[in-house]
């Protein structure tokens, strides 16, 4: 695909918590918290990026191109995952101009490791750290995010022609 015109893309994930796993969101492991129960290693910060840069791209989605059932990503490094995807999207003639994430959960509070992520994503994207915009929120203690059970994260990107 030959994209000569800015694409907008748009990426939602969530994940219920599990004890005894690491929390990993952005490629950063976030003490004193339940990791995320999934095939990878559960970043669902990045989940939500990869299927907004692929939705940019009209490239389907991150189950079409890593899927839960293929053991080749059993506990992957969802940071590996996203520098594949952003190899799909250069493939396609685009670039990430810049993203925004919003992750939104109850606890852990994410305000201290909100500049690690977005230079974990970075150093991935191989953008400036100012390209990337991550967000914390709480649920107000609304459904299932914010009784704890689980956290969830939109992204959108705007990808730029090469
Ligand atoms: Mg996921």
């Amino acid at each position: 695909m030959a994209a000569a015109v800015p694409r907008i893309g748009f990426g939602y994930d969530s994940h219920v918590f599990e004890e005894g796993r690491p929390l990993v969101l952005g490629g950063v492991a976030i003490p004193g918290c339940a990791g995320l129960k999934a095939h990878s290693d559960g970043d669902a910060l990045i989940h939500a990026l990869i299927d907004a840069m692929l939705g940019a791209a009209a490239l389907g989605d991150i189950g079409a191109h890593f899927p839960d059932t293929d053991a080749r990503w059993k506990g992957a490094d969802s940071r590996d995952l996203l520098a594949r995807t952003a190899a799909l999207v250069e493939k396609a003639g685009l670039r990430l101009g810049n993203a925004d994430v919003t992750v939104i959960c109850q606890k852990p509070r994410l305000r201290p490791f909100i500049d690690a992520i977005r230079e974990s994503l970075a150093a991935v994207l191989r953008v400036e750290p100012s390209a990337i915009s991550v967000k914390g929120k709480t649920n107000e203690g609304m459904d299932a995010v914010g009784r704890s059970e689980g956290l969830a994260v939109h992204a959108a990107v705007l990808l730029l022609p090469l």
